[in-house]
C-alpha cells in the first residue's frame, strides 16, 4: 500500500470467518438509542440532508462501467447508497448505517463538541456479491483481498464500500439451518411419544431459533455489523467535524485516536437495546490478555507513532490497545478529550506530522505519560470488561 495513504481502510482485525453464530433481534425494533428523551443542544439532528446527484452519477456510471448494469442509488438521510442488491437487504443495510449515524453524532455531542450535518449526504457503496465488491476495491485502490474484509471506508475517496453478506452461502445455509431444524423440532411435538416435559424442552428451543431468524434481519449480526458499525463511524466521524476532514491525508488524526474511537462503536444491539455506548467486550478480553502477556506497546511511543499500524501485531496489538486508551480517555479525561480533539482540528492542510508533535500533544492534554500514568489507566480498565 502506498506510504502516504491512511489506511484506516484496512480491517486488520478481521477474522478468519464470518460469525454466525448468533443473530441480534430484529433490525425494524425502534432503535433504543434515539434520542427522543433528550432535547436541547443534546438533540440529534437527524433531517434530511441533500444529495449530491453528480457525485451520485459519477459514481454510478463508475461502477456500472467497471463491474456492469444493474446498479441503483437509494437516498437514506445521510447517505446516497449505490446498491445492486435487493431491495430488502438494502433496507436493512441502510437502517443499520443511519443508526450508528445517529449514535455517532450523539456521542459528539455527549462529549461537548459541536457537531454539524455533513453538507450533502455521505456516499456508500453496497454490492450484492463478494467478487463485484472485491473487483471495485482493486480498482479504486482498496485493501480488499478476503471476504473475511467485509467492508471498509477509504478516506482517499471518502467513500465506503460494502458486499451483502446477506447474500453469501454462509449466511444462507444458516438461515435454511434454522427453518429446517425448526421443521424438526415441529415434527417432534406431534408424535405421542414424547413427555410433557420434553414438549416444553422442544418448545423452548423452538422460540430461541424463532429470536434467531428474527435476528437475521439486521445486516448480518455479530462480527458483520461491528464492522459496519466501525467503518461507518469512520465516515460519520470524518464528515460531521469530529476528526479533521481537511488534513486527513496528512494523517492530522492520530491514527490510535481514530481507530481507538471507531472501535468504541463496535459492539452490537444484542437483545438489551443498542449496543453503542457499551463495553466493547470483544477488545476488553483482548486488552486484558495483552496486559497479562505483558505484551502492550510503549504508551508515550503508541500514541505518537503510525508505525504501530503498518508494522508489528497490528490486529493482535495496536486494535485492542487502542480501544483501550480511548476507552479511558472518554470516560475519565472528557475537558481534557475535547481539548485534544479541539486543537487536532485547527491543523490545516499544511501540518506534517511527527512523533515529538503528537507526544506533545497528547502529554499536553493527558499529562506526562510516565510509570504512574500507565499503572492509573491499566488500574482503571482492570474493572471494565
Ligand atoms: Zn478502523
Amino acid at each position: 500500500m502506498h506510504m502516504r495513504r491512511i489506511s484506516i481502510a484496512a480491517i486488520l482485525f478481521a477474522t478468519s470467518a464470518i460469525a454466525f453464530g448468533s443473530f441480534v433481534p430484529s433490525a425494524f425494533a425502534k432503535p433504543s438509542d434515539d434520542d427522543e428523551s433528550s432535547s436541547g443542544k443534546h438533540k440529534v439532528d437527524m433531517s434530511d440532508v441533500p444529495a449530491d446527484p453528480r457525485n451520485e452519477l459519477v459514481s454510478l456510471r463508475y461502477v456500472e462501467k467497471h463491474i456492469g448494469e444493474g446498479f441503483k442509488v437509494r437516498r437514506s438521510l445521510h447517505y446516497s447508497i449505490i446498491y445492486n442488491t435487493s431491495e430488502e437487504d438494502v433496507a436493512v443495510f441502510e437502517y443499520a448505517i443511519e443508526k450508528t449515524y445517529r449514535a455517532c453524532a450523539k456521542w459528539c455531542i455527549g462529549l461537548d463538541i459541536e457537531v454539524h450535518q455533513p453538507p450533502e449526504k455521505l456516499l456508500t457503496h453496497f454490492f450484492n456479491e463478494y467478487k463485484e465488491y472485491e473487483r471495485y476495491s482493486q480498482i479504486v485502490g482498496g485493501p480488499v483481498s478476503s471476504p473475511n474484509i467485509l467492508g471498509y471506508y477509504d478516506p482517499t475517496t471518502d467513500y465506503s464500500y460494502f458486499y451483502n453478506v446477506r447474500n453469501t452461502p454462509a449466511f444462507k445455509n444458516a438461515k435454511l439451518q434454522i427453518e429446517e431444524t425448526i421443521s424438526q423440532l415441529a415434527d417432534q411435538l406431534r408424535r405421542g411419544d414424547v413427555s410433557s416435559d420434553q414438549k416444553k424442552a422442544i418448545r423452548r428451543q423452538i422460540l430461541a431459533l424463532r429470536a434467531s431468524q428474527n435476528g437475521m434481519n439486521t445486516f448480518g449480526g455479530d462480527l458483520t455489523e461491528e464492522v459496519l458499525q466501525h467503518e461507518v463511524a469512520h465516515q460519520v466521524l470524518f464528515h460531521i467535524g469530529f476528526h479533521n476532514r481537511q488534513a486527513a491525508l496528512q494523517f492530522a488524526n492520530p491514527r490510535w485516536f481514530a481507530e481507538g474511537v471507531a472501535q468504541l462503536f463496535e459492539p452490537i444491539d444484542e437483545g438489551g437495546g443498542s449496543g453503542f455506548g457499551k463495553v466493547n467486550k470483544t477488545k476488553a478480553a483482548e486488552f486484558h490478555n495483552l496486559v497479562k502477556q505483558n505484551a502492550l506497546y510503549p504508551v508515550d511511543g503508541f500514541v505518537s507513532d503510525i508505525n504501530y499500524f503498518f508494522t508489528g501485531n497490528v490486529g493482535g496489538i495496536a486494535y485492542p490497545q487502542s480501544w483501550a486508551i480511548a476507552h479511558y480517555l472518554t470516560r475519565t479525561k472528557r475537558k481534557e478529550l475535547k481539548a485534544y480533539i479541539d486543537e487536532i482540528n485547527r491543523r490545516d492542510g499544511d501540518f506534517e506530522m511527527t512523533v515529538e508533535g503528537e507526544l506533545e500533544l497528547f502529554q499536553k492534554h493527558f499529562g506526562k505519560v510516565d510509570d504512574a500514568w500507565v499503572k492509573r489507566w491499566k488500574k482503571y480498565m482492570e474493572r471494565v470488561n
